[in-house]
């Protein structure tokens, strides 16, 4: 007999981005993922996620609070998005803020889905209008102690999310970086691996977009931001960042979006590249 994971997805400060990337996983497919076994005997019960289910209103709201009261310590909580401040976020009638509080106090793990979750992303954009929080920020502020794990990206990998919680439902709690990222995803530099590193290493820097070379001196954050996209690629395996023409942009670090100009050459750079 298989064992049910019950699992609530809570959208705060977000563009949906993040479940749109999730959502089309091809590997597993994202069918697969919610209907079959997600690791042998054990099945993922998504009971409560606004982007796909057909419930809306009271009933579906339902659902989540019977699952918060009755499965305390059993479900997994993912949060996409960051937490405004009071009622700059509104659900079901309660702040953002007291739905997650509450759902994060009786959850078994808390997966913060995206850079907007985990570190505040576009939403804490300087100058943050609406005061949003990350949410491993605003749980130690409520003195909430639930293991969190962190799935930077905008958006994240769908593989990131999936990989993570297969090995959440196999051995446990993956080992995590100091930023509570997954070490099997976030464990090197996009720089490390980077197919255009051998231009780097020879100093030969594209001085403008569509040129051969490194993107270094286009504003390249490769070196700074930890990520496997140069293994992994994109869509399928179609395509990534850096293979397509475009600098690493830093999405999966607690500093994006403000890290100087996205497109620029920064100080920062200039200190960290080895
Ligand atoms: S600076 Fe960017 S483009 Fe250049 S090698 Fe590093 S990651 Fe690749
Ligand atoms: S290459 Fe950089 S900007 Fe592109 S998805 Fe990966 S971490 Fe984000």
């Amino acid at each position: 007999m298989r064992k049910e994971f019950p699992v609530i997805w809570f959208q705060g400060a977000a563009c949906s981005g993040c479940a749109v990337s999730v959502l089309n996983s091809l590997s597993p497919n994202i069918k697969n993922v919610l209907l079959d076994e997600l690791v042998p005997g054990k099945h993922i019960n998504l009971l409560f996620m606004p982007t796909v289910m057909t419930a809306s209103g009271k009933p579906a709201v339902d659902v989540l609070i019977d699952t918060e009261k009755s499965k305390k310590g059993e479900y997994i909580l993912i949060v996409e998005g960051s937490i405004p401040v009071g009622h700059f976020g509104e659900v079901w009638g309660e702040t953002m803020e007291n739905a997650v509080e509450n759902l994060a106090k009786n959850a078994s793990a808390v997966i913060s889905l995206g850079t907007c979750s985990a570190f505040g992303g576009i939403p804490k954009g300087k100058p943050n209008p609406t005061g949003v929080r990350n949410v491993k920020d605003f749980l130690e502020q409520k003195n909430i102690k639930v293991p969190v794990i962190n799935i930077p990206g905008c958006p994240p990998h769908p593989d990131w999310f999936i990989g993570t919680v297969a090995n959440l439902l196999l051995f446990g709690m993956p080992e995590l970086d100091e930023l509570c990222r997954p070490k099997l995803f976030y464990g090197k530099l996009i720089h490390e691996n980077c197919e255009r590193r051998p231009y780097f290493d020879k100093g030969k820097f594209a001085k403008k977009f569509s040129d051969e070379g490194c993107l270094y001196e286009l504003g390249c954050k490769g070196p700074y931001t930890n990520a496997d996209c140069p293994i992994r690629s994109w869509n399928s395996g179609v395509n990534w960042c850096i293979q397509a023409g475009g600098p690493c942009i830093g999405c999966c670090e607690p500093e994006f979006p403000d890290l100087e100009a996205m497109y620029k050459k920064t100080k920062w750079s200039e200190q960290n590249v080895e």
